[in-house]
């Protein structure tokens, strides 16, 4: 088997067609598109207008198995499959994926757009897409809007920043001599974990993006009452601030398929989705017959989930498949296999064959599977391949995932082979995409916070009940009483285990679900329950990925990105 070379290798051995050739190849008009450099436009909304009476084309969300801390391809998949679709089964096609966050990229994981020969191209150009995020509530408009009585202990509106620096996690602020005592201590999180981000997700239009930004829940007054950003009344120059970052980011993939990369919230305290707008979008432009394959972010049991029940709600679109990425290491992990660290080599039950440990683990999958299921859509298990991976194993999983009743499940190749690798899995989804679905949300909005949390704990974790400690049952009665009960749940919980606790691998049985707290991101519209502790500001490992970083002096390019 030929080697196949580094990401950032493969990703400058693509030339991508001039962004503006490729927006007329999909049928964008040229006011319709703003370019920033060669590689990147922006889309303007009114495209969803002008196509209003187009049906919109077939809608594939990637989402995966509980991964280990390496993750298990479900971007690369996303890619493969639309290079697939687009260049090799000749289909209209689109990739909706998230911006990759700058704290990952300098830190552990890398570039998040995919890799081998399916990712997004410029793979530097992914991480220079401008991030719009202007959040702060300072002192001086605690104490300035003495009307709204704001209870300074209540303040749940953080300031951000887009680097890993976890000393700010916890800080004073107010120390000099001219802010007259008005220290308070507070906290930085990261961009992608402030609401405004999980608002560009979740928002439809323009005039909606400035209701929901109205609409967030800074603070509580002291009579109780919920203080939002509109009170403040900084929700109009908010939303001038982010009417750029609005518009959905055309790139292309290696094959030169389009993309759209567009906002990117943390998949445990939002709802790790990328946005409805370049869905919306996409949909249109592939036409009835086309494929617009979306990504949710950590395993299916949370970004999944949360696809259906927080994204489809707010966007009214549904779905025609699942397809579910399943890799062997990952099962002999669900198996009983040793710990997989990032940065460390894998164990050899992860290098060698071993039927036995893989078949206990694809327990993990099998619920997978019946976890989609329960939405009535149709699942395609693609088992992405590794050069280690055996036909035996590959095989074992297809028979299982079937036998737990996926609609089809495909070995692929795409990392390695491109489009051309995941042909198999494109022929199948489009299969799939015609059988016949019944989609149902897994529950009522209208239902009592605890009733909702329970039926997301019991139907997608396989938990025996949840216990809501105190402080979340005084959150329950604070929010039904406030008249934020009937929003969806966004579970915060840990994605490397179906359970709470992320070393209990497979399928978890007999656990009662803590629920710790809830927070409401009123204005992007959900609720969310925190399932231990999610720190909101990553650290860095103790080798980040940005020693390696550097500029080209010469050729002005960026070395050191994977
Ligand atoms: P996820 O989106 O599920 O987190 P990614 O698609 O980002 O996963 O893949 C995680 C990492 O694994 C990336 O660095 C990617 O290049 C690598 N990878 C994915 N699939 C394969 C494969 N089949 N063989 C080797 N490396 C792979």
């Amino acid at each position: 088997q030929r080697p196949v070379p580094s990401d950032i290798v493969i990703s400058r051995s693509g030339v991508p067609k001039p962004i503006d050739t490729l927006a007329k190849e999909i049928g964008l008009l040229s006011d319709e598109v703003e370019l920033y450099g060669k590689t990147k436009a922006k889309v303007q909304l009114q495209t969803i207008e002008r196509l209003r009476s187009q049906p919109d084309g077939k809608y594939v969300v990637v989402t995966g198995i509980t991964p280990t801390p390496l993750g298990e391809g479900k971007s690369t998949t996303t890619i493969g499959l639309v290079q697939a679709l687009g260049a090799h089964l000749k289909l209209n096609v689109f990739a909706c994926v998230r911006q990759p966050s700058q704290g990952p990229t300098f830190g552990i994981k890398g570039g998040a757009a995919g890799g081998g020969y399916s990712q997004v191209i410029p793979m530097e150009e992914k991480l220079g897409i401008e991030k719009t995020d202007p959040t702060t509530l300072t002192e001086e408009e605690i104490t300035r809007f003495a009307r709204l009585d704001i209870d300074p202990e209540s303040v749940t509106w953080q300031r951000v920043m887009d680097t890993n620096d976890r000393f700010l996690r916890k800080i004073t602020v107010g120390e000099s001599a001219t802010e007259k005592g008005h220290t308070r201590s507070c906290q930085f999180d990261i961009t992608v974990a402030s609401e405004i981000m999980a608002v560009l997700a979740l928002t439809s239009s323009l005039e909606d993006m400035r209701q929901r930004l109205a609409k967030m829940v800074v603070a509580s007054s002291r009579s109780g009452d919920p203080v939002t950003t509109e009170d403040l009344g900084v929700s109009g120059a908010l939303t001038v601030l982010m009417r750029d970052a609005i518009k959905p980011n055309l790139m292309q993939t290696l094959e030169g398929n389009p993309v759209f990369v567009h906002a990117g919230p943390f998949a445990n305290i939002a709802h790790g989705n990328s946005s409805i707008l370049a869905d919306k979008i996409a949909l249109k432009l592939v036409g009835p017959e086309g494929f617009v394959v979306t990504e949710a972010g950590f395993g299916a049991d949370i970004g999944m989930e949360k696809f259906f029940n927080i994204k489809c709600r707010y966007s009214g679109l549904r779905p025609h498949v699942v397809v579910l990425v399943a890799t062997v290491r990952a099962l002999k992990m669900h198996g009983g296999g040793p710990t997989v660290t990032a940065g460390m080599p894998l164990p050899k039950e992860y290098l060698e064959e071993n039927l036995e440990l893989l078949e206990k683990g694809c327990s993990n999958m099998q619920k997978q599977v019946e976890n989609a299921r329960h939405f009535g859509i149709p699942v395609v298990v693609a088992v992405n391949a590794f050069k280690t991976d055996t036909g035996a194993e590959l095989d074992l999983i297809c028979k299982l995932a079937k036998e737990a009743g996926a609609f089809d499940a495909v070995r692929c190749t795409h990392w390695a082979e491109g489009g051309a690798g995941a042909v198999a899995l494109g022929e199948a989804v489009q299969k799939a995409s015609e059988a016949p679905s019944n989609f149902r949300f897994l529950y009522d909005t209208e239902l009592p916070i605890a009733d909702k949390i329970r039926i997301i704990a019991q139907k997608i974790y396989g938990a025996d009940d949840i216990e809501l400690l105190p402080e979340a049952q005084q959150k329950v009665e604070r929010y039904t009483r406030q008249g934020f009960a009937n929003l969806p749940i966004c579970m915060a919980k840990t994605h490397l285990s179906l359970s709470h606790e992320p070393e209990k691998k497979g399928v978890p049985r007999g656990f009662v679900l803590p629920i710790r707290d809830i927070r409401a991101s009123v204005g992007a519209g959900f609720l969310f329950p925190l399932v231990g502790t999610m720190p909101t500001m990553p650290g860095l490992p103790t080798r980040p990925c940005f020693y390696d970083i550097d500029l080209d002096p010469v050729t002005g390019e960026v070395n050191g990105l994977f």
